[in-house]
């Protein structure tokens, strides 16, 4: 065990809205929030969401409007279905209870092995490691090992560091053996959370605070006298795509001309029609980046009366290119 890393932890943790709560479906919840989105992004979203389907069975009762409603703006909208299917499914078969182990909850829609460890660490103390970027990012500096941030082998080497941290908190769970284990909260998702804890406040990406570390006199980059920020090494990047599109706007005082997209990204969710070639008079450019794509929206204003149904915009979900657009020509026309 590292000395100091729970008791650290027990002290020091955020205030987080979901650790406020000792709730599967709100861990579970936040989980799937959390991942591709900052923790500050996610809070407001989380809250929303918690006030208008604080259980299993009112997500699944909602429709998938509703639900994309509340999920837009974080983007990868696939998890929000996710958790909607997952939600119904749970209902269905187990009167809205999730699975305790981490091995039941992967059965469930949207849930992999990182989603199924924190959920069944957190709420049912199973000794299985989470390892996400900040637990690679501290394990990579901790043991000094010289992998790129996206390299597989960090993503097991981490793991099977998690895994010995965890062995070594189930044969300390006798009395006397390790302080700071003993205490109620130093548990299984304490560690874990410890872990992500400090790779998010301490081990940070740029600048780590190795004297504010709790675990620095056992850290290897520290000990070797190196630059932890140098580890993990560079992952190498997915070159980005240029993307040049033409949508068109047309507005009738609260109302708009939408379309729900079938295909590509975003399918379910709503934007201004996209044109093969610009028409009318064109008002302004948005800049917008999506999966690997870095997108040009030229927006055309289409004059004159329109035979396809108006569309109220705050009553539908809207893609994040629909949102800019909004935001622009919304004050423009
Ligand atoms: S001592 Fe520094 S490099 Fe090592 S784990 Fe702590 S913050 Fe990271």
């Amino acid at each position: 065990m590292i000395p100091g890393l729970l008791t650290w932890f027990v002290d020091r943790r955020r205030n987080l809205p979901w650790r406020r709560v000792a709730d599967p479906y709100a861990t579970w919840v936040s989980e799937i929030m959390l991942q591709q989105t900052r923790v500050e992004a996610v809070i407001p979203y989380f809250e929303r969401w918690m006030a208008r389907f604080p259980d299993v069975h009112a997500l699944a009762r909602a429709s998938e409007e509703e639900v994309l409603q509340h999920w837009a703006g974080l983007g990868y909208y696939r998890r929000a279905r996710f958790l909607h299917q997952a939600a119904f499914r749970l209902v269905k078969e187990s009167n809205g209870e999730l699975p305790r182990t981490s091995a039941e909850l992967q059965k469930m829609t949207g849930v992999g092995e990182y989603t199924s460890a924190a959920i069944a660490s957190i709420c049912f103390d199973e000794a299985i490691p989470v390892v996400d970027g900040n637990v690679k990012r501290v394990a990579a500096r901790f043991l000094l090992l010289d992998l790129a941030a996206n390299d597989r082998k960090l993503h097991r080497a981490a793991d099977e560091w998690g895994r010995g941290l965890m062995a070594q908190l189930v044969a300390a769970d006798n009395p006397g053996q390790h302080e700071e284990i003993e205490q109620k909260s130093a548990r299984a998702g304490a560690l874990n959370e410890a872990l992500m804890e400090l790779g998010a406040t301490i081990c940070t990406p740029r600048s780590p605070q190795c004297a504010l570390c709790p675990i620095r006199f056992a850290c290897k980059a520290v000990k070797k006298d190196v630059d932890p920020a140098d580890y993990p090494r560079s992952a190498k990047r997915t070159p980005w795509k240029v993307l040049e599109l033409n949508l068109i706007w047309h507005q009738d005082g609260p109302l708009c001309l939408l379309q729900q997209r079938t295909e590509g990204w975003n399918p379910g969710l709503w934007e201004p029609p996209t044109v093969e070639q610009g028409i009318g008079e064109e008002i302004c450019q948005v800049k917008h980046t999506i999966t690997h794509h870095r997108i040009t929206a030229r927006v055309f204003k289409l004059r004159g009366p329109v035979s396809a149904p108006l569309t109220p915009p705050d009553a539908v979900p809207l893609t994040g290119l629909a949102r800019k657009i909004l935001a622009m020509c919304w004050k423009a026309c």
